[in-house]
């Protein structure tokens, strides 16, 4: 935004960075030192005096999420980063304000806990869920504009900043206080089914697989399936459901730190229970990532993301020079913590054995040890035969495959996965057992950004990383 916050909005409180004396970014840093550097993906609103009001009222809000939760994930994920626990992230692309339902909600946390059991039966570790949910409304977009019935009008950015509706594009500073409170809404349900032990072993999990069209292949799920199947009913055998680790499950929230304002509002100052000292927390989720536009060294959102406590994550894209990259991690995590920073790397199938090997390579060098994510989904976006934006099941599993076996051939390991799925039957992504093609796109296609791998496709994901692991 190229409007400063209102005087009340911002933060008087200058701490001191935590960073070393030979990295860039020397000066102070607070909860609006952003304000001060180059920012990409600006949004610019025509009233200031609604923008006031709004971070006004964000301001005084409280945290959705509170400090120890976000300690525990950043412990979880040093865990990732060691190689004794494996991520799996996911969500839609863009979260809109109307997801904001029970059954949306439902099927999305059970798809993501029972990927998240083919992954701890594949892999033997336990697996740490982060859902992208409860925040991902910001969406950075590569065309700022885009032309309808001949007139340019703002592409759609999202919930929190515009409507999809073409008379809804102009940026309305009150859809931030919406997004808090359908953030709000949103956790409070995830929060009270996983309470109340919807997550728990004995939800019925549907495993059918009648849509599996190749023989081979459904066999090869099956053994999964049972395999997954006999280890639950073992556990009830000996009582082990019921342990409280078993009877409810962790789940913590994601999404794109894009919308600075809206972060530095939720940014606050609370107690480490571990040391007792004050440190800076995003308290809008668990975890927020820099997307792969907004990462330049010297601009707002790494300077926003050097400050905060959270573990972060980083998109790291095909355009990003192995150098640059070191200096990045220098600059937020000058003290090294381990698995502080989860590297998400989307280059594209086509890309990643080309780039992945050096950017291991050379943060191997470096001396940080971070968490290696996959995102297979970003680098792969292609147009259908009609125009529609689509992705290839096929691609996705190859660039996941490839980077298996990229950080094996390094000596490396790769700690998760990032995707955009969805737990509806939706018809975005072609390909997977099912075998959806770009005729079949128009049956039920209903992103308003990205095209995500419906409920089918996410677990056949799933299956074939929990297959590698056992081969
Ligand atoms: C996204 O995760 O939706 C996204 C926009 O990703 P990237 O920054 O990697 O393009
Ligand atoms: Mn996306």
């Amino acid at each position: 935004m190229s409007t400063p916050l209102s005087d009340a909005a911002k933060s008087t409180e200058a701490v001191n960075s935590n960073q070393n004396d030979d990295t860039p970014n020397q000066t102070a840093w607070s909860p609006d030192s952003w304000q001060s550097k180059p920012m990409k993906q600006n949004v610019t609103y025509s009233n200031q005096t609604s923008v006031s009001h709004a971070l006004q009222k964000l301001k005084s809000l409280p945290p959705l999420v509170a400090a120890a939760e976000i300690t525990k994930l950043r412990s979880l994920l040093r865990d990732v980063a060691r190689g004794n626990a494996f991520l799996l992230q996911g969500g839609d692309c863009a979260e809109l304000f109307d997801y904001c339902t029970s059954t949306q909600i439902d099927s999305k946390i059970k798809l993501l806990l029972q990927m998240s059991l083919v992954l701890i039966w594949g892999g033997n570790i336990p697996v740490v869920r982060i859902a992208r949910m409860a925040g991902q409304f910001a969406k950075p977009r590569s065309s700022l504009t885009e032309v309808v019935h001949g007139r340019e009008i703002m592409s759609f950015r999202g919930d929190n900043i515009n409507g999809y509706p073409i008379d809804q594009r102009d940026p309305d500073p009150d859809r931030l206080v919406q997004a808090y409170f359908h953030s709000a809404a949103t956790l409070n349900y995830v929060r009270a089914q996983l309470a109340s032990g919807f997550a728990d072993l004995h939800s019925p999990f549907e495993w059918t697989l009648n849509h599996v069209q190749d023989d081979e292949t459904k066999h090869q799920y099956q053994s999964i399936v049972s395999g997954v199947q006999d280890a639950i009913r073992f556990m009830r055998t000996i009582g082990a459901d019921n342990s409280s680790s078993l009877g409810s499950v962790d789940l913590f929230t994601s999404h794109e730190g894009l919308m600075l304002e809206y972060e530095q509002c939720l940014t606050r100052l609370l107690k480490d229970q571990t040391d007792g000292k004050m440190k800076w927390y995003n308290t809008s989720a668990h975890f927020i990532w820099i997307g792969d536009r907004t990462r330049q060294l010297d601009g707002a959102h790494v300077e926003y993301f050097r400050g905060i406590e959270n573990p972060i994550g980083i998109k790291v894209g095909p355009s990003m020079e192995n150098e640059e990259l070191c200096r990045l991690l220098d600059i937020v995590n000058p003290n090294k913590e381990v698995g502080k920073i989860t590297l998400i790397t989307r280059y594209g199938h086509e890309k990643v054995e080309d780039k992945l090997p050096g950017h291991i390579q050379a943060v191997k060098k470096s001396g940080h040890v971070v968490v290696w994510q996959c995102d297979p989904m970003h680098g792969n976006t292609r147009s259908s035969t009609s125009g529609v934006k689509t992705r290839q099941f096929d691609h996705i599993i190859t660039e996941l495959a490839t980077a298996l076996k990229v950080h094996k051939e390094n000596s490396s390991r790769l700690g998760g996965v990032h995707l955009e799925l969805t737990g509806e039957a939706v018809t975005e992504c072609v390909g997977g057992s099912q075998g959806l093609t770009d005729k079949d796109l128009s049956l039920n296609y209903t992103s308003y950004c990205d095209p995500r791998l419906n409920n089918k496709q996410a677990l056949e994901a799933a299956f074939l990383i929990a297959g590698y692991y056992r081969d």
